[in-house]
């Protein structure tokens, strides 16, 4: 089983000439394509929009593309909600779910008007009193469902979640923001990582269908909006087959529609993760008890192999994905773990060639980290046209040292 890229040798030795190696590109086309396809899906459900999970990839050159189609974001921290004043978004078009939220950040949010979805009861009196008596449009209560959903096997069972409020806590927080002066109220769940099963979401938005009926029985149309939360998972491996869009939006059609809600999701990992690519290049080829490939690019660049064993595609460029050598891929960080993959089957591989690391548009480049004083890469959007945009540039020593007193 292989999988595709969007360039070929020639092209990324040019890309990385004038961009440096590591490199991570992402493909513009293949972004909007998915993006479309998505919409397209949930066409059905009038106000439907993605608020794309920032933290994902929190790069506002990508992000505008996503903006270009239709997307809002889906902010978590105070420096994601900077990042959209930065970009001149505000509004409904920003979803922020944060959790142990200090009073400042509530402020910040107010004052863009971004529809606040609050996690625990503790913040709900916080939040009304930095709101004050003011209008506001858009408010969400995040729900977690207990024992009603079995979880996945990336977040775990939601019991154990430190995430959202039982239904009674839901609607008491209900009772206590319908008090203010705010227009739309709705409710929020995010019960899934990088689930590859459809039926799981059809599942979520019953829970949220039965949330809301319960919710209802004491405040008659209460609820104007649903998030579904992400998680929509994506095939690493190339043996895993992709999410049917159109089979979720059925599933979530056939539960939530007869409630007359408008219908989010706040997918990070679906949208951007398949178009991302980290292009390295390799430095030696070395036997020990076992045979190394030494890249450029380290854990640092991409963790998720080190951080959670996790399987990222591997190519060589002008050799292809399958070959009858086995290698453990490997950087430059004092960490054993900072492997790109182990005993993986691969062509045989030479100093100087290419190696595309795939899938890493999402939780890539955004967990990057210092450690070792290892600087991260530049990023660049690759157009359909075949010019690629500087999107982020490398980190420098500079950038490294500047919080130093030294
Ligand atoms: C991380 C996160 C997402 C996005 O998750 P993906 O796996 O990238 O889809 C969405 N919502 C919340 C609240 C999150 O924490």
């Amino acid at each position: 089983m292989s999988k595709t890229v969007p360039f070929n040798k020639e092209k990324a030795l040019g890309i990385l000439a004038e961009h440096g190696s590591p490199l991570y590109v992402y493909d513009e086309k293949g972004i909007r394509d998915n993006a479309q396809k998505l919409n397209d899906a949930f066409a059905w459900s009038s106000g439907y929009k993605n608020y794309f999970a920032v933290k994902a990839t929190p790069t506002p050159g990508i992000l505008r593309v996503l903006r270009e189609e239709g997307m809002g974001f889906d902010c978590s921290s105070r420096s994601e909600l900077l990042l959209m004043q930065g970009m001149g978004v505000s509004g409904n078009d920003i979803f922020f779910t944060s959790n142990n939220t200090p009073r400042e950040d509530f402020e910040l949010a107010i004052e863009l008007g971004v529809i606040v979805n609050i996690d625990d009861l503790t913040q709900v009196p916080v939040f009304l009193d930095a709101l004050g008596d003011k209008e506001y449009d858009s408010v969400a209560v995040r729900y977690n469902p207990g024992d009603e959903h079995g979880g996945n096997e990336i977040i775990g069972q939601p019991t154990e979640a430190k995430y959202g409020m039982s239904l009674e806590q839901v609607i008491e927080a209900y009772e206590m923001l319908s008090k203010a002066n705010i227009k739309h109220l709705g409710l929020h769940t995010m019960v899934a990582s990088n689930e590859l099963h459809e039926e799981f979401f059809v599942k979520t938005a019953q829970i949220i269908k039965n949330a809301v009926k319960s919710i209802e029985v004491k405040m008659p149309n209460a609820v104007k909006f649903v998030n579904l939360g992400g998680g929509f998972g994506i095939p690493y491996n190339p043996e895993d087959s992709a999410l049917d869009y159109q089979k979720i939006s059925d599933g979530v059609r056939s539960e939530l529609e007869e409630l007359g809600v408008e219908i989010y999701t706040e997918n990070g990992r679906a949208i951007t993760g398949p178009y991302g690519y980290l292009l390295t290049s390799v430095r030696y080829v070395m036997e020990k008890y076992k045979t190394y490939v030494g890249v450029d690019a380290s854990m640092h660049n991409l963790m998720r192999p080190g951080m959670y064993g996790a399987y990222h595609h591997i190519s060589v460029l002008g050799k292809g994905d399958d070959g009858d050598m086995t290698y453990d891929v490997v950087g430059s960080l004092c960490e054993n773990n900072d492997k790109f993959a182990i005993d993986r089957r691969l062509p045989e591989v030479e100093p100087g060639d290419i190696l595309v690391i795939h899938d890493a548009g999402a939780h890539g480049h955004a967990m990057g980290f210092n450690y070792n004083g290892l600087l991260r890469s530049a990023e660049v959007l690759l157009h359909e046209d075949g010019s690629t945009e500087l999107v982020r540039r490398v980190e420098t020593f500079e950038d490294y040292s500047r919080t130093i007193q030294w």
